[in-house]
């Protein structure tokens, strides 16, 4: 049994959430790209509660090729969570992870795996363009990845998937990382050693639609945020310093006016009604902010499984 694990040098990650028109087409390309690179392999499919025929399909594809495992999860966990079902059943020297919708071309890899091997640790794919994605899609992200280098600590590359090539000693790093909201991109990145990438031209989805809803995205965000980054929290305490630095400034004026220019003091209470709607306004955001950095630490405490298995081909390779 040992023989057999320490035999795989290449395993790949494929995340599917309604992938049904993508799947099969997906499985030859990567096929092919593997026999290319000719390094023992497997390729991990994780269906991630679709309603489409991606299961079966993935059942079929099990029973065909014998590098194919298959890990059916108990429901939609969302995509971060699926790769990580993906990374923890890995066996491989090498892990790929890759999205099923064609849009990362499996081709890479072989340029990826090269580059790994002379002497990276972390390889990911950088886009330089990306196709047949919304200009709203285009211009959240990169102002999202823009902003999230400028408040890290460390560097998360910009304008990178979650599509890239780590060794074993990364994907070891990563399952030592407990946290329950995952952020892979920032996670591996903040692990370290030596990492680089290669460039490609991100191609449109080959089927189906994007299962990345605008409210999976928000999350996403916040998520990346919080995980890596205190500067929300400072910020919140610098506006709070600088609200009530103007409030003493205020509260000066207003018996400068009183004492000295009786006649021009008003009953003011537009004045008054915006400063309480200001201040509680501000108040409202640092709760919220404060609130989302608790959630992290609620989510964490409970120690929850990541996720539960339904049905899988895994023991098969055990
Ligand atoms: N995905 C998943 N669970 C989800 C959403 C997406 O496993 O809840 C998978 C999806 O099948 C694909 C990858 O994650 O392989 C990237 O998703 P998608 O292409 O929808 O995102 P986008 O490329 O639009 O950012
Ligand atoms: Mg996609």
């Amino acid at each position: 049994m040992q023989l057999e694990k320490a035999m795989i040098e290449i395993s790949v990650i494929v995340p599917t959430y309604n992938e049904e028109g993508n799947v099969m087409l997906l499985h030859r390309r990567l096929s092919e790209v593997m026999q290319q690179i000719g390094q023992p392999y497997e390729l991990i499919f994780i269906n991630d509660g679709s309603r489409d025929r991606t299961l079966e399909l993935e059942r079929e594809l099990a029973k065909q090729d014998t590098h194919f495992r298959y890990i059916d999860l108990s429901r939609n966990f969302g995509h971060q969570i699926a790769v990580s079902a993906g990374i923890d059943a890995s066996r491989g020297e090498a892990v790929v992870i890759i999205d099923a919708d064609l849009q990362d071309p499996p081709e890479l890899i072989v340029e990826m795996y090269a580059k790994l091997k002379s002497g990276f640790h972390v390889v990911y794919a950088k886009r330089k363009a990306r196709q047949g994605e919304s200009f709203m899609k285009k211009l959240t992200a990169k102002i999202f990845y823009r902003l999230l280098s400028r408040i890290t600590s460390f560097s998360i590359p910009v304008d990178t998937g979650d599509f890239r090539i780590m060794d074993r000693k990364v994907v070891d790093a990563l399952k030592q990382m407990p946290e329950s909201n995952k952020f892979l991109r920032g996670q591996i990145a903040w692990i370290g050693f030596n990492q680089t990438f290669v460039e490609y031209e991100r191609q449109q989805r080959h089927a189906g639609t994007t299962g990345y809803t605008y409210k999976k995205m928000i999350n996403f965000a916040i998520n990346g945020i919080t995980a890596f980054s205190n500067a929300p929290i400072k910020c919140v305490t610098m506006a709070g310093f600088l609200v009530s630095f103007v409030a003493f400034l205020m509260i000066i004026m207003s018996f400068v006016v009183r004492i000295f220019y009786a006649h021009l003091s008003e009953p003011g209470w537009a004045s008054i009604m915006v400063g309480l709607m200001f201040l509680g306004g501000v108040q409202l955001i640092s709760l919220g902010i404060i609130g989302e950095y608790i959630s992290r630490i609620n989510t964490d405490v409970k120690r929850r499984p990541l996720y539960f298995i339904k049905e899988t081909n895994l023991q098969n390779f055990e």
